[in-house]
């Protein structure tokens, strides 16, 4: 590595963690005003004093959270996870920043040796399985240090992909640790002017087309224009390293139980779209369901736009001039604003079926507990419900179940009114 200092990687033990029983939603309830140096401070110097890491990948955009760290404690625990694959620039860089930030604790978690021979001993691992890759290059490596802490700090933000859409300031990990976000409110634009504003040196290779730096195999140059990570895993369909994988595992957003109306997954979550307004700018608009004949008219910017977006159809809606371009959005909401208008079913049924819609599909409008079964038929996984019984239906699993259809979707299905030899043959299928 060029010239920097990097200390051994710390066993600490887990300390018990009193944020738990505080809970998390109530730590997003009560910074989520707060500005990205104030939520690390806060947690850094109050919540989880001396129970914190942060972990920095040094890349294109990591001075940011990295300044915020010299302003708060420069003695704070700076995690990089040395793959052995990085770009010579990028080792440059942690010595670059660690110099100019007055960072004295930056620590290099490296893979373990016996893995390496044992998974990787060609170096090649990257090229035909990259998941395993990262798994014993950076989750690993990653997952003993951080043992030690109750808590550690991303420099994640929510604009980067629709996976990090509803990222919130406090996340609770699947082994009961604190991921702390300060930047999850960020826009690419706010990034730039933090850079600017406080003259942070940039990495190397930043003006020379690399927008987003991992490791040297699976980092590529990005095109004007294209998003800053669709240089990472080229060609592959991955976006994460598995660093992050448990992201939503347990996200709480500040709002009372009422404002939580999307249920997904089996819980009612805060929704992070809202609908489209009169005056909302295609190309700059996000997290925003648009309606599908404003889509058509000016689709162009709607495909320029880098941010997440959603959109809506309506009864009467032709889903068919929309399917070449439906990949581009995270979520399609289906319009059902009345009882007894069923055009939404057939709706999501072509989005889904015929055109292979893989994000989020949910019902939006009337939405009623004995609707729900019929809707997820179609394809339907979330549901924007406001009616309290239906509410309460779904918060106890207390859903009508309905076995028999007058239009069964896929094989399974007993169309009514068949005899009862045909539906046994059915449903033995
Ligand atoms: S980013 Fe690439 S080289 Fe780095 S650990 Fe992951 S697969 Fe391996």
């Amino acid at each position: 590595m060029a010239a920097t200092s990097l200390a051994a990687a710390p066993f600490r033990q887990h300390k018990p963690d009193k944020l738990r029983q505080l809970g998390i939603m109530s730590l997003n309830g009560m910074f989520d005003e707060m500005d990205g140096v104030g939520v690390l401070r806060q947690a850094a110097t109050d919540l989880l004093k001396d129970d914190i890491a942060i972990v920095s990948s040094f890349g294109a955009d990591s001075a940011v959270l990295l300044h915020m760290v010299s302003e708060v404690d420069r003695t704070l625990p700076v995690c990089f996870l040395e793959t052995g694959k990085h770009f010579p620039e990028t080792l440059d860089y942690v010595a670059t920043l660690e110099r100019a930030l007055g960072l004295s604790n930056v620590i290099a978690l490296r893979p373990d040796d016996k893995d390496v021979l044992r998974f990787d001993p060609g170096g090649d691992l990257w090229e035909t399985d990259p998941d395993s890759c990262c798994h014993v290059r950076k989750t690993e490596p990653l997952d003993v240090a951080v043992s030690g802490f109750g808590g550690w700090v991303t420099g994640r933000k929510r604009y980067q992909t629709a996976e990090r859409g509803v990222l919130p300031h406090f996340e609770l990990t699947s082994d009961d640790r604190i991921k702390v976000n300060p930047l999850a409110y960020f826009s690419d634009a706010d990034i730039t002017a933090y850079k600017l504003k406080y003259g942070l040196p940039e990495h190397p290779l930043y003006t020379k087309g690399y927008k987003s730096i991992g490791c040297a195999p699976c980092t590529s140059v990005v095109a004007e224009g294209e998003d800053p990570r669709a240089g990472r895993w080229r060609g592959l369909n991955k976006k994460e390293c598995g660093i992050h994988f448990d992201f939503n595992g347990a996200i709480a957003k500040p709002m009372a139980a009422e404002d939580l109306t999307l249920f997904k997954d089996g819980a009612f979550i805060a929704d992070p779209f809202r609908a489209w307004s009169e005056g909302d700018d295609a190309a700059s608009v996000r997290y925003t369901h648009v309606p599908l004949p404003v889509f058509l008219a000016q689709r162009d910017a709607f495909l320029a736009n880098p941010h997440p977006l959603g959109l809506l159809v309506a009864p009467g809606d032709n889903v068919e001039l929309a399917a070449p371009d439906l990949s581009r959005f995270a979520s399609v909401a289906i319009a059902f604003p009345g009882f007894t208008d069923g055009r939404g079913y057939s709706s999501a049924r072509l989005v889904v079926e015929r055109h292979g819609y893989k994000g989020e599909v949910r019902a939006v409008g009337d939405v009623l507990a004995d609707q729900i079964p019929l809707m997820r038929r179609c394809g339907i996984t979330a549901f924007v419900v406001r009616h309290e019984p239906t509410r309460k239906a779904l918060r106890e699993g207390k859903l009508a179940t309905v076995d028999v259809f007058y239009q069964p979707v896929g094989k399974t299905e007993v169309p009514l009114g068949t005899r009862p030899f045909l539906r046994r043959a059915v449903e033995n299928v």
